[in-house]
C-alpha cells in the first residue's frame, strides 16, 4: 500500500514564547506595569518614551522572575548576564531599538516534561522590553499607546523537539503553568500576557536534515496554535508534493479564513545589528540564583504527582486542579475540613471525598456560571463547602436542595445549615416522623399494595413517590424506601 502524502512526512516544531512579567513597575523605569489600564498613555515617563538624555535602570524583580523560571526549567543560570541592543524601527517603539539579550541570556539549556511524557528542551530564556501598541481606527488613523512600552518581557525559545501540533500545544500549556506557578507571569493568552509563535517545518520520515521552517505569529489561544500548526504542516506537505519549495517566511494565523497567510520574508540576526547595551552594566545573578534555589515553589509536575498520591484523584480531576491554582487551594482546605468531620462522624470517607470531588469539578462551576460570579469573587469558604458536602453525605439534604444552597453560598455566603433552614430544604431521615406519613399513603393506595405483592416493582417506586410528595419533598427517599419495605413485609 502506498503511503498517503501526510504519512511520508514528519513535522518538526519549535516554539518561541513571550510572556509579560508580573512586576509592579516597568523594566527600565518606575512606571506602573498594568495590563488592565485602559486609558492610553497613562503609565508613561521620559524613560519609556525615550526622551534624549534619560537612562535605563534594570528592574531587579524582573531579573528574579526570569531566574525563577530558569530554575523551574532545571536550566543553567550563569553567574553573569548582559543586555544588548536590538535595532529596528517600529512606530510603537520610541527608542528605535529594543533592549534585549543576545549572546548571554539569563537562562539556557532547560527541559520540560509534559503530562504525556514528551520531553522538550528549552534553548534559552532572556529578558527584554515590550513595545507599545497601535490601534487603527475606522477613519484610517493609527493611534499609539505607550502604556505597554518598556513592560518587562521574557522570551523563551525551545529546541525543535515537537513532532505534532498536539505536542506543541501541550508544551505551551505546560510552560504557561510554569510561568504561573513561579509567579513570573499571569500568562493569560487572551490578555496578550503570553504570546506563542510556532516554527514549523516538515521532512521526509527517516531523514535527519530539517526542512526550511516557517514562523507563525498572531496566535492568541492554545486552540488556534494547534489549528495554525496543523494547517501549516498540511500546506508545506502539499507544496512539496506538488513540486514546490518551502520559503523561509513569517506567516500569521487568520482565524476567520482558517489559514496561515504570508506576512513577511524573515530578517536574520545581522539585520538587527545587535551590540552590548552601553547604558546598562552587566548583571551578576549569583546572589539571586542561590537565594531562589531554596525558595522554589511547588511546580505543576510535582503538584500532579502529589494530588494523585495524596488525594487519590483521577487524572481528569488532577489536571483540573493543576490548571486552576486557586481552586486547588480551596479544594485542599475543604478536604482537611471534611476530614475532621469524617473522623468525628464515622461516615464512609470514600463516598464523601468522591462527593467533594464531583461538587468541586461540576456543581461549583455551574453555580458560579448561573450567578455569573468568578471563582475569585465568590463568597463560599472551604469550611462552608465541606459542611455542605457533609450535609449531603449525611442525607440531610437532597442533591436538588444542595444546588439551591450552593447558589446562595457562592453569591451571598453563609453557613449551609442556616441556608438550608431558610430555604426549608432539610430532609427528614427521622423514621418516627415519616412513619405516620407512610401509613397514610398505604391506606390511600390499597391497589398499589396488591400490585407490589403480585411482584410489580413499579408499585414500590410509586409508593416512594407518593410518600415523598406527602412529606413535601422533605423525606429522604432512601429512608422512605426502607420504611416502606419494612411495613409491607
Ligand atoms: P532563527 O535564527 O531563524 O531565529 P533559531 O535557530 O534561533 O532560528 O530558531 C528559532 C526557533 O525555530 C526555535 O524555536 C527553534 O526550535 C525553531 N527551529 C529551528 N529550526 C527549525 C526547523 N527546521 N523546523 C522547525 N523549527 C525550527
Ligand atoms: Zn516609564
Ligand atoms: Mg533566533
Amino acid at each position: 500500500m502506498e503511503l498517503s502524502s501526510a504519512d511520508k512526512y514528519e513535522p518538526v516544531i519549535g516554539l518561541e514564547i513571550h510572556a509579560e512579567l508580573a512586576t509592579h513597575s516597568k523594566m527600565f523605569c518606575r512606571c506602573k506595569n498594568d495590563s488592565s489600564e485602559e486609558r492610553p498613555n497613562t503609565n508613561i515617563c521620559p524613560v519609556c518614551l525615550a526622551h534624549p538624555g534619560t537612562l535605563p535602570v534594570a528592574n531587579q524583580d524582573a531579573v528574579r522572575k526570569v531566574v525563577a523560571v530558569g530554575l523551574a526549567l532545571d536550566a543553567r543560570v550563569p553567574d553573569t548576564s548582559k543586555f544588548d541592543r536590538k535595532n529596528y524601527f517600529y512606530p510603537d517603539q520610541p527608542k528605535g531599538y529594543q533592549i534585549s539579550q543576545y549572546d548571554e541570556p539569563l537562562v539556557a539549556n532547560g527541559l520540560i516534561v509534559v503530562p504525556s511524557g514528551k520531553q522538550v528542551r528549552i534553548t534559552r530564556v532572556h529578558l527584554e522590553e515590550d513595545t507599545g501598541s497601535l490601534t487603527h481606527d475606522r477613519a484610517g488613523n493609527t493611534l499609539v499607546d505607550f502604556n505597554r512600552a518598556g513592560v518587562p518581557l521574557m522570551e523563551l525559545v525551545t529546541e525543535p523537539d515537537m513532532r505534532s501540533a498536539k505536542d506543541a500545544r501541550e508544551a505551551a500549556e505546560e510552560l504557561q503553568l510554569i510561568f504561573q506557578y513561579t509567579g513570573a507571569s499571569y500568562a493569560r493568552m487572551q490578555k496578550g500576557e503570553m504570546r506563542v509563535e510556532a516554527n514549523v517545518s516538515v521532512r521526509l520520515k527517516g531523514t535527519e536534515k530539517f526542512g526550511t521552517k516557517v514562523e507563525i505569529k498572531n496566535i492568541n489561544s492554545f486552540k488556534f496554535a494547534e489549528k495554525a500548526i496543523e494547517y501549516e504542516i498540511e500546506r508545506q506537505i502539499q507544496l512539496i508534493e506538488s513540486g514546490g519549495e518551502v520559503r523561509q517566511e513569517t506567516r500569521g494565523w487568520d482565524e476567520a479564513k482558517q489559514k496561515t497567510v504570508l506576512q513577511r520574508v524573515k530578517e536574520s540576526a545581522h539585520d538587527y545589528r545587535y551590540f552590548p547595551e552601553p547604558d546598562l552594566p552587566p548583571l551578576n545573578v549569583v546572589t539571586i540564583r542561590e537565594e531562589l534555589k531554596h525558595r522554589l515553589p511547588e511546580l505543576p509536575a510535582q503538584k500532579r504527582e502529589r494530588f494523585l498520591r495524596e488525594y487519590g484523584l483521577d487524572n481528569e480531576a488532577v489536571e483540573f486542579f493543576v490548571r486552576n491554582i486557586a481552586i486547588a487551594g480551596f479544594y485542599e482546605k475543604a478536604v482537611s475540613e471534611l476530614g475532621e468531620w469524617l473522623s468525628s462522624s464515622g461516615h464512609d470517607s470514600k463516598g464523601a471525598y468522591k462527593l467533594l470531588r464531583n461538587y468541586m469539578l461540576s456543581d461549583l462551576s455551574r453555580a458560579l456560571d448561573d450567578k455569573d460570579i468568578l471563582f475569585d469573587d465568590m463568597k463560599c469558604t472551604p469550611e462552608n463547602f465541606a459542611e455542605l458536602i457533609s450535609l449531603i453525605a449525611d442525607k440531610k439534604i437532597s442533591s436538588r436542595g444542595a444546588k439551591d444552597i450552593l447558589l446562595t453560598m457562592v453569591s451571598v455566603g453563609g453557613d449551609p445549615s442556616d441556608i438550608a433552614r431558610d430555604l426549608d430544604v432539610f430532609q427528614s431521615s427521622d423514621a418516627g416522623e415519616l412513619e405516620g406519613t407512610i401509613k397514610k399513603v398505604l391506606e390511600e393506595n390499597p391497589s398499589a399494595i396488591t400490585e407490589y405483592k403480585a411482584g410489580k416493582q413499579n408499585a414500590l417506586q410509586f409508593l416512594v413517590g407518593q410518600a415523598m410528595k406527602a412529606s413535601k419533598g422533605k423525606g429522604n427517599p432512601e429512608t422512605i424506601r426502607d420504611l416502606l419495605l419494612q411495613m409491607l413485609s
